[in-house]
């Protein structure tokens, strides 16, 4: 039988960027010991005090259908948090509930474009953002964020590329970079969005993982919160992953329309999720610090670790749980040098490759084991690093 182009078509004919972590997990299943530095997933599970919510909420007896768009105790809770931290009013009616913040970003592209629709995001990404702008039937359009502009992306190149265009994704923090977006970057691509009318769809599920300063959302720009979708999770900041509990926050009439494609596809969060989810957020910001400091700590340990080398050079990282790392002087890709650091080191990274083709010839480095299970991984990465360039010379 056949199958539609729009599933068989959603990788877009390449491969989905994972081939790495695949191998690194069939190698654990072949009883070798590897050094999984490969996604975003915690080194500690969901707190116990979560999970003893999510029962006591379950034997409650929240195991039934619960409201499609989200309950409106975790609308309010969301709500609340949205408004309290970035000063823009939004209340449940601004709020849908999701399955994670992967479904929401499939919910946004729905809302903002139609079939055939050209769909914007920067370069790099995170892997599963093309695959979910096909599969809303839109097309992706990727804008490169340079290298050599330390990963910002430059609102010139989106208005360039932005003519007839209805959205544009961003993230910052940023996966897989570690950047997070200055003020002026924000500015200037809001004014693009403006200038073009585009939806300005804003991830922001490392919002909590922010090194210095505080996050930003384009949200809070003038006039901005009209046309701005953002995406919001609580797997990163809640390390509660597997319970996929995430949230669109946008204009009412957007939210409106997205609770009836959520009526036909996901029929909502199972309750006693969404009642740990209330029971998570009422912990409040020394919680989603203590869960967000091992990433940082482990940030400066590496940075540590790289000082007094010039053969692999960091990306400055002020967010998220990863760090992008420069290894072009190695003559490698991206993707050459982390087969190679997993079959003779048995230590697994992202290429940059798996991110789009800004990140070429670098690596990304989820800081998600322990600190020192990573110094000697970032150990043996050097080691390779500092092979290479004399062999491939
Ligand atoms: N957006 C970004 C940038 C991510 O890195 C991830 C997961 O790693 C997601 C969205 C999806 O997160 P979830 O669906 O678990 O909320």
């Amino acid at each position: 039988m056949q199958l539609s182009k729009r599933i068989t078509g959603l990788t877009g004919g390449g491969s989905d960027g994972w081939d790495v972590y695949y191998r690194a997990k069939q190698m654990v299943a072949d009883g070798m010991d590897v050094t999984q530095l490969t996604i975003g997933e915690h080194d500690i599970g969901t707190d116990r005090s979560i999970l003893d919510a999510m029962y006591q909420a379950a034997l409650a007896g929240h195991t039934g259908y619960s409201m499609f768009n989200g309950n409106k105790n975790l609308r309010d809770a969301v709500a609340r948090r949205v408004s309290e931290r970035t000063g823009v009013k939004t209340t449940p009616d601004n709020v849908l509930v999701t399955p994670g913040g992967q479904s929401a970003l499939f919910a946004t592209h729905n809302a903002a474009c139609d079939q055939g629709d050209t769909a914007l995001l920067i370069d790099p990404y995170y892997a599963t953002y093309t695959g979910t702008i096909r599969g809303a039937g839109a097309v992706p359009i990727a804008v490169e964020a340079r290298a050599d502009r330390l990963f910002q992306p430059d609102p010139a190149d989106i208005a360039a590329m932005a003519n007839g265009a209805s959205s544009l994704l961003i993230n910052s923090p940023n996966n897989p970079t570690g950047v997070v977006y200055s003020g002026e970057t924000l500015q200037g691509i809001a004014r693009v969005c403006q200038a073009h009318g585009l939806w300005l769809i804003s991830d922001e599920v490392y919002d909590t993982q922010v090194w210095s300063g505080d996050h930003l959302t384009p949200r809070a720009l003038p006039e901005m919160a009209a046309q701005t979708l953002v995406i919001g999770s609580l797997s990163k900041s809640h390390a509660m992953t597997g319970s996929r509990l995430g949230w669109v926050v946008g204009p009412e009439e957007a939210i409106y329309h997205m609770g009836t494609l959520a009526t036909h596809t996901t029929y909502g969060i199972p309750g006693f999720i969404q009642e740990a989810g209330c029971f998570a957020l009422a912990q409040g910001e020394a919680f989603e610090a203590q869960v967000a400091a091992p990433f940082r700590r482990r940030r400066d340990l590496v940075l540590g670790l790289l000082a007094g080398q010039t053969t692999v050079r960091a990306i400055p990282a002020d967010g998220a749980m990863y760090i992008m790392l420069d290894i072009r002087t190695t003559g490698l890709s991206g993707e050459a040098f982390a087969n190679r650091l997993l079959e003779t080191h048995q230590v697994a990274v992202m290429p940059g490759e798996s991110f789009g083709k800004a990140a070429a010839g670098h690596i990304r480095v989820a800081l998600t084991v322990a600190d020192e299970r990573l110094a000697d991984a970032i150990g043996h990465l050097l080691s390779l690093a500092g092979d290479l360039p004399r062999e491939s010379r």
